[in-house]
């Protein structure tokens, strides 16, 4: 049987491809990850895919098997070709040569699921480590029209992703992406999985998006922006970060709110849950 790893070495020999460092570039080459990525993505002909940075293609090819159309963006514009060679004969593939931060996936998904009858969308990547946090905020902040992303990513960051907020490994990211979706690990993935290696350890995680919001905000903007607040300023207490970053206009008309919240005065973000944070925003 063809293994992912020679394959991989054969197609960048034959399209004189080196991984571009700057652009995230790790090929995946086990092929039990990718079967990983797949199963837990649970896709049917009634889905379009998205998949983000597609690269030679690997994740791509078990992508079309299952999906009802993928479309893949990708920024690198040596992978185009490649895929276009590789998948010409798959009437349900389709790529886009960009950033993905600057695709109007709204409108895509609606245009593309309209057209090809589809159900559902689902993202699938295994994306460039050095833009995760804002990829992950763009399918997020944007509220897609998707079931799910399915992503490897690395474990540091997927730690502090699928976190409960108020957990010790909580960040103001945690708090979004637990307001949006549910979250799961789906495996953990060693360096050599890839090549290059990557330096850092991998974690392909999912998050179910939420059909109905996991609390009522009446200000969502405040809401976030106290978050990010309070963990940009972690070794402060609450209190003082909030006053320093200009929510309130001194420590006595913090106090005040404090006290009518019921919050400790020496409290810190980190340990608030989201129900916490959501009533000191109806207070201010
Ligand atoms: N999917 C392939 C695989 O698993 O072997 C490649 C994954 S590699 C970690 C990330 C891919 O994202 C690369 O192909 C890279 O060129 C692409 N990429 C990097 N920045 C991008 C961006 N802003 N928009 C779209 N694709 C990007």
């Amino acid at each position: 049987m063809e293994n992912l790893e020679s394959k991989t070495r054969f197609i960048m020999k034959k399209y004189g491809i080196s991984a571009n460092k700057s652009l995230g570039q790790n090929f995946l080459i086990n092929e039990n990850v990718v079967n990983n990525i797949v199963n837990a993505s649970n896709i049917t002909k009634d889905d379009l895919v998205i998949e983000i940075g597609p690269g030679l293609g690997t994740l791509t090819e078990y992508l079309l098997e299952d999906a009802g159309e993928v479309i893949a963006i990708e920024l690198d514009d040596r992978m185009i070709k490649i895929l276009n060679d590789r998948f010409f004969m798959c009437n349900n593939f389709q790529v886009i040569n960009e950033d993905v931060l600057k695709v109007d996936l709204a409108k895509l998904i609606k245009e593309e699921k309209l057209k090809h009858n589809l159900k559902n969308a689902k993202i699938v990547a295994n994306l460039p480590y050095y833009i995760t946090t804002p990829i992950i905020m763009k399918l997020l902040e944007e509220e897609l029209d998707i079931d799910s992303i399915t992503v490897m990513i690395q474990k540091e960051v997927a730690d502090r992703l699928i976190a409960v907020p108020g957990e010790k490994q909580s960040g103001a990211i945690t708090y979004s992406v637990y307001y949006y979706a549910e979250s799961e690990s789906v495996l953990i993935v060693d360096n050599d999985s890839f090549i290059p290696e990557p330096e850092v350890q991998s974690e392909v995680i999912k998050l179910n998006i939420r059909k109905e919001p996991v609390i009522k905000l009446e200000n969502k903007d405040l809401f976030f922006k106290i978050i990010k607040i309070s963990f940009m300023q972690r070794r402060k207490t609450l209190l003082n970060a909030l006053v320093n970053g200009g929510v309130f206009k001194d420590k006595n008309q913090a106090k005040e709110v404090f006290e009518q919240v019921g919050l400790d005065l020496n409290v810190r973000g980190e340990s608030l849950s989201m129900e916490d944070f959501a009533k000191l925003c109806q207070h201010i």
